[in-house]
């Protein structure tokens, strides 16, 4: 009996022995024990009195604490239990977490990837001089003939005439309609005379063939056009 608790106090022994009760005069019942035990009832209350006097309340007594002694001893075993299981999956989805942003940041250097460097220019065009868009320019300076861009997504540094000014640009790819396919703003700056801009432009839902492009200062300078071929 009882080999997992703790030998019996000697007082409690004592007790266990020292007040027969057979016919459990004035005993105040197992649930009032229970009570007791769960330490629910005051200790001004006058059962206890009794319990001091009555030996098989006594024992009753001490079995109850006992086992609700174990109960609690092994509830807080599973709430460690649950605490430990806690602090594991949190643990493990942190680092779930720590792995999938490393991977995410993989992903980001492939999009980044993705984009692919390209260049066009108006170089040859002098500012302020305007190109209509239906009819090709007369003459073309060899390097603004055929410019080849690929059909996807790019990043598109634009060389502007000579002489443009830096600030904000709007930049456009435009069909035989002059419908607008692809666009992209950004902003112009001036290097060794040299002014260019870039911007990211998605031209992979062009078919491929010959487009106008065309570039004017925002908001409403005069647009600068070309031509390019997207394959
Ligand atoms: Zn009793």
């Amino acid at each position: 009996m009882n080999h997992d608790s703790k030998p019996m106090d000697p007082l409690e022994e004592l007790m266990l022995r020292a007040y027969p009760n057979p016919t459990r005069a004035g005993c105040p019942g197992t649930e009032m024990l229970r009570s007791m035990a769960a330490k629910t009832v005051s200790r001004e209350n006058p059962v206890w009195e009794h319990l001091w006097k009555c030996s098989p309340c006594f024992g009753e007594f001490v079995k109850l604490r006992d086992a609700r002694a174990g109960r609690e001893r092994r509830n807080q075993i599973m709430i460690w239990g649950a605490l430990a299981a806690i602090l594991l999956i949190s643990v493990t989805l942190g680092l779930n977490r720590m792995i999938s942003s490393r991977h995410s940041d993989d992903l980001g250097s492939k999009v980044a990837n993705r984009y692919e460097a390209a260049v066009f220019n108006f170089e040859g065009t002098a500012a302020g001089e305007v190109v209509r868009g239906v009819e090709p320019p007369p003459v073309q300076s060899p390097a603004l003939q055929t410019q080849r861009l690929p059909a996807t997504l790019i990043n598109l540094t634009v060389y502007l005439a000579r002489g443009s000014d830096d600030g904000p640009y709007e930049l456009q790819f435009l069909d035989t309609n002059n419908n607008v396919l692809a666009s992209a703003t950004s902003k112009a700056a001036i290097d060794k005379g040299l002014t260019s801009f870039t911007a990211i432009v998605d031209l992979s839902k062009l078919s491929p063939g010959e487009y106008s492009v065309r570039c004017r200062k925002s908001p409403d300078g005069a647009w600068h056009t070309s031509t390019a071929i997207v394959e």
